[in-house]
């Protein structure tokens, strides 16, 4: 219990609003977009600078109150929310440069993924972020950051040349490639772990208009496409990414749809590359066309709205083996709600895959396949069975998947879990944590423990 004239003391100091509860805006500025997450922060501090960001780590700090940090709010397990303690709520701070001639970008955090594209494309310049607008830049980047650009750019964080940091003490560290540089190394990656991340400065490239969109099949076809895809992704150029899965189309109809991207400056070339993945079937619709890069990156937007209760399952496949095939093509279309998409894969490869395990804190670099099951649904009297039914299918496909998991893409799992989604990288992300955040003052992420005893090697 922190006595209320310091709450008040506190709350008088930030140049941003803040909020209690009961007060107007309080509820609003706790709910995030998966209404799974129903927490009662005590305070909320909405930032507007990283003065307001020191401010919040010294008062929770002094008073020993848990803080939470949201960006963009997105996180599936709900970790920019806590109860009872300080949200940090990055979610005013949406200051952005461009420097075309330098072909980079300073954005601070609490921007979303479709503000920074709008900015960047006003000089035919992006760089790779996701693929739904809403989604904040800075938890999807400190996470990793999967999109269209992906294999021809590398991920999110493959991107970021610089980033400001609050640390755990409160105070405020730039972090690059020559300057705190073990800081730069951790924060791509460790998922907010080390600190908050107030500003982010980006690498662009020069990007659109793309050829983009999607191909649906009955799901009933969901095995033949996946042999297909398997082999049309062994034939894809960088230019190009492609994800896909079983869902439910807004009139009804179950489908497995194959979602394609590509990126070059010849589009004329991106047709004859998407013309196998146009043609195999037929698909009984084919959306793919010419977009603008905004276009492409707003395309799945309609399909997320807030509000719905989300649950998810994700690892990497080993391999897109014929048993695997054969497994996730059972699960297709079974799922009890139309919101899901489920069983759901990405093809990693290119870019992403040329950075090494170690280089970045981010470890998963040699997979292909990421997959998912995003179970959706829009009652909560039907929680027990779409978590169920997730669980299950998960289950069944857990033979063929690696133990490791893209933190960006998971329900709450526990602390079993960060060790592996953190991989080989997760002894040296402890001794980074040992240094700048030795009490685990930031631990509403998928947390790498301070105390967490390593192996002798990596003490050496
Ligand atoms: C509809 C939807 C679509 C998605 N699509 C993609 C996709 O295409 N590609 C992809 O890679 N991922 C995607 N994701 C996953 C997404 O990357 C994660 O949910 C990510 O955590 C979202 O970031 P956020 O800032 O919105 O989330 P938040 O919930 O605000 O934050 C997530 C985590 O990061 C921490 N954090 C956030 N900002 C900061 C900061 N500035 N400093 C320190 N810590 C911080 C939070 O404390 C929390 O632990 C999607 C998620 C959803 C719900």
């Amino acid at each position: 219990m922190v006595p209320p004239p310091a709450v008040q003391k506190f709350r008088e100091s930030l140049r941003g609003q803040s909020f209690c509860p009961g007060e107007p805006g309080y509820d609003a500025a706790r709910t995030i977009p998966n209404a799974m997450i129903d927490r009662r922060p005590a305070i909320i501090a909405r930032c507007a600078g990283a003065a307001d960001v020191i401010a919040c780590v010294r008062f929770a700090r002094e008073h020993d109150v848990l803080v939470s940090v949201r960006g963009g709010g997105h996180s599936v397990a709900g970790k920019s929310v806590c109860d009872g303690g300080l949200m940090i709520d990055l979610s005013a701070m949406k200051g952005m440069r461009v420097d075309p001639a330098r072909r980079t970008a300073r954005a601070e955090a609490g921007l979303k993924l479709g503000e920074f594209d709008r900015e960047t494309q006003a000089f035919g310049l992006a760089t790779t972020l996701g693929v739904v607008p809403t989604t904040g830049i800075s938890g999807l980047t400190l996470g990793g950051g999967f999109g269209n650009l992906m294999a021809k750019h590398g991920l999110a964080l493959d991107n970021v040349i610089s980033v400001d940091v609050v640390t755990a003490d409160g105070r405020l560290l730039t972090a690059h490639a020559q300057e705190n540089e073990d800081l730069f190394w951790g924060v791509r990656g460790s998922s907010g772990n080390l600190g908050v991340v107030t500003s982010l400065e980006y690498r662009l490239h020069k990007v659109g208009p793309v050829l983009g969109g999607a191909v649906l099949h009955p799901v009933s076809k969901t095995k033949d496409v996946l042999f297909f895809c398997r082999e049309f992704a062994q034939k894809v150029p960088d230019e190009v990414v492609i994800q896909g899965g079983a869902f439910t189309t807004p009139d009804g109809a179950p489908v497995f749809g194959v979602a394609a991207c590509y990126c070059g400056s010849a589009l004329s070339e991106g047709e004859k590359v998407l013309q196998p993945l146009r043609k195999f079937g037929p698909p009984i619709a084919d959306m793919i066309s010419p977009m603008t890069y905004v276009q492409m990156q707003s395309f799945f937007e309609p399909f997320f709205p807030p509000g719905r209760y989300t649950y998810v399952k994700s690892n990497f496949l080993r391999t897109l083996s014929d048993e695997a095939i054969t497994t996730i093509a059972t699960w297709a279309g079974k799922s009890p709600s139309p919101y899901t998409f489920a069983p759901f894969f990405e093809h990693w490869h290119g870019a992403v895959s040329r950075v090494g395990v170690t280089e970045t804190a981010f470890p998963h670099r040699q997979h292909s396949w990421n997959l998912f099951a995003w179970s959706v649904w829009a009652d909560p009297a039907d929680s027990a069975k779409n978590i169920q039914w997730t669980r299950d299918c998960w289950e069944a496909i857990r033979p063929f998947l690696v133990s490791g998991s893209y933190v960006n893409y998971v329900s709450d799992e526990g602390d079993v879990f960060a060790r592996a989604a953190y991989g080989p990288n997760y002894d040296r992300l402890v001794m980074l944590k040992r240094k700048y955040d030795p009490g685990n003052f930031f631990r509403m992420n998928h947390n790498i423990k301070p105390s967490d005893a390593m192996p002798a090697a990596a003490k050496a």
